[in-house]
């Protein structure tokens, strides 16, 4: 079994493009330390709730714990506590048998499990750059199937049947 490692934000819920909205109603800089700062303070119950889930995704992470392929983590980086907690608590409604790792924002998804050998799912090129470099197998998140130089899917499910 590989082990499988699922991307929250902009992967399983469209809780980036939410925020994103959210900073630009606020006219926040665009700027690395002016989003930090944004994140930090950011209300994600209400972001949570203003939310959708992307593409069935929660159906799409039980079949494929059925399909008996994967061992599934759900690796998502968090600024604040609260947070992890409002996501834990989401993806504990849908989900009881997947461990869920958030990741403090600053710390790279690579730098936080073993990456040989284990498949990251994310919508963030630079996320997946990382995770290759490391001997991990990247396959990018994206509606509209751009791959960014990695192999790409738009549904969650997708995954069974690539490997
Ligand atoms: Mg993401």
């Amino acid at each position: 079994m590989k082990n499988l490692y699922i991307d929250f934000d902009g992967v399983i819920y469209n809780s980036i493009e939410v925020s994103y909205k959210l900073a630009e109603e606020e006219n926040v800089s665009k700027d690395y330390e002016s989003y930090y700062q944004f994140f930090k303070n950011l209300d994600w119950c209400d972001v949570l709730e203003k939310s959708t889930e992307i593409n069935d995704a929660f159906n799409c992470i039980k079949k494929i714990i059925d399909s008996g392929k994967f061992n599934v983590f759900i690796l998502t980086h968090v600024i604040s506590l609260k947070e992890a907690e409002l996501k834990i608590g989401l993806i504990r409604n849908h989900l009881d048998d997947v461990t869920i790792i958030p990741v403090p924002k600053r710390v790279s998804k690579n730098k936080m499990v073993k990456v040989n050998g284990a498949i990251l799912v994310d919508d963030y090129p630079e996320n997946l750059r990382e995770w290759e470099r490391d001997g991990g197998i990247s396959v990018r998140f994206d509606l509209d199937m751009d791959g960014k130089g990695f192999p790409v899917i738009c549904k969650l499910d997708e995954l069974v049947e690539m490997f």
